[in-house]
């Protein structure tokens, strides 16, 4: 549904994006991740058909990016990471415009409005001038405006940056209902922890290409960062300190919210054997366990370290 192939971008001489591809099929929410600067904001300018490639095109919905762009906004809703002023406009009036713009026949475009009205929370505000949204309110608003055509596939520029944590509850549950409605999503951030439980797949950019990318567990369990577990027990910690002290499996330890945090040594064995002989250990102890969970790497560590960088983990030792 959204194609992207071996897409470049030079400003003179300086590479913005260099020879990127990823594809993102109906029902994937693709998180689209990188530093300030990286080239996100680019790569999605050039999807939505605003700047032209250098070499390299692009596929929305079957269309050619650089031969086929009226097709391509068609198909496509784009929320911009910046919002133009529209002068004049209540909200509900700038979704009909959208709509007519967009072709969307009568009957059909009153109900889609209100709907998108009442999905996005904005019916309160129907009557309100444009100008006077807050920014979280206009990010709603511009995201009411990318649907109105229905289009099959959906990009957003920062799409959380201006949200609350409310509001940002409500657009994870509205990404989740597009995607199984078969749209493909495309979303950009650099916060990471943010886009953890909304995607399906990542792509981590950096300095204009792509270092690593594939599902969300994909990814996560790409990186090479040792095993680690979440231990929640009861009692003084006195007993569990003594007990991890002699336990050779555990290269350390650290204390979290009344928990502990155990990452095991490199091991010829199964990561799920040194788990299973670690609980053992604890519990013959007489520490009483009431969890143990194997945590998986964060989109923070693997992104640290898809670009090369091993400052958290070293900041995380103790
Ligand atoms: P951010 O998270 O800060 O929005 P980004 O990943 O979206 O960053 P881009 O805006 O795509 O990054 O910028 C990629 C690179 O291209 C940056 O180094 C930027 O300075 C450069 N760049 C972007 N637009 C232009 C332009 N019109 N002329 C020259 N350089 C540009």
């Amino acid at each position: 549904m959204i194609k992207l192939e071996t897409f470049t971008k030079k400003y003179g001489s300086f590479c913005a994006v260099d020879r990127l591809s990823f594809q993102v099929s109906s029902g994937e929410i693709f998180g689209f991740v990188g530093c300030n600067g990286a080239g996100k904001t680019t790569t999605i300018r050039f999807l939505a058909t605003l700047i032209r490639a250098t070499a390299g095109d692009g596929v929305i919905a079957g269309y050619s990016v650089t031969r086929q762009p009226r097709e391509v906004r068609r198909h496509l809703g784009y929320v911009p990471d910046t919002f133009a002023e529209f002068p004049g406009f209540r909200v509900k009036g700038f979704l009909d415009f959208f709509a007519r713009a967009y072709g969307v026949p009568r009957q059909i475009r009153r109900r889609r409005v209100e709907d998108l009205l009442d999905r996005l929370g904005l019916a309160a505000y129907a009557r309100t001038d444009v100008r006077k949204l807050s920014r979280g309110w206009k990010q709603r608003l511009y995201l009411a405006r990318a649907l109105v055509h229905d289009p099959p596939v959906l990009i957003l520029d920062e799409p959380t940056a201006g949200l609350d944590p409310v509001a940002r509850m409500e657009f994870k549950s509205l990404l989740k209902e597009w995607a199984a409605e078969g749209k493909a999503i495309l979303l950009s951030s650099h916060n990471l922890a943010e886009l953890a439980d909304m995607v399906t797949h990542v792509g981590i950019i950096e300095r204009g290409r792509m270092v690593v990318s594939g599902t969300l567990r994909e990814v996560l369990t790409k990186t090479d960062r040792r095993p680690r577990v979440r231990v929640h027990y009861l009692g003084a910690p006195d007993r569990l300190e003594t007990t991890l002290r002699n336990l050779p499996q555990v290269r350390w330890s650290r204390a979290e919210n009344g928990q502990v945090i155990l990452e095991f040594v490199e091991s010829s064995q199964k990561g799920e054997v040194v788990f299973a002989q670690v609980l053992r250990t604890l519990v013959m102890a007489g520490i009483d366990v009431v969890e143990y969970q194997p945590l998986l790497p964060t989109l923070e560590e693997l992104f640290v370290q898809a670009t090369a960088g091993n400052a958290l983990e070293e900041s995380q030792r103790v």
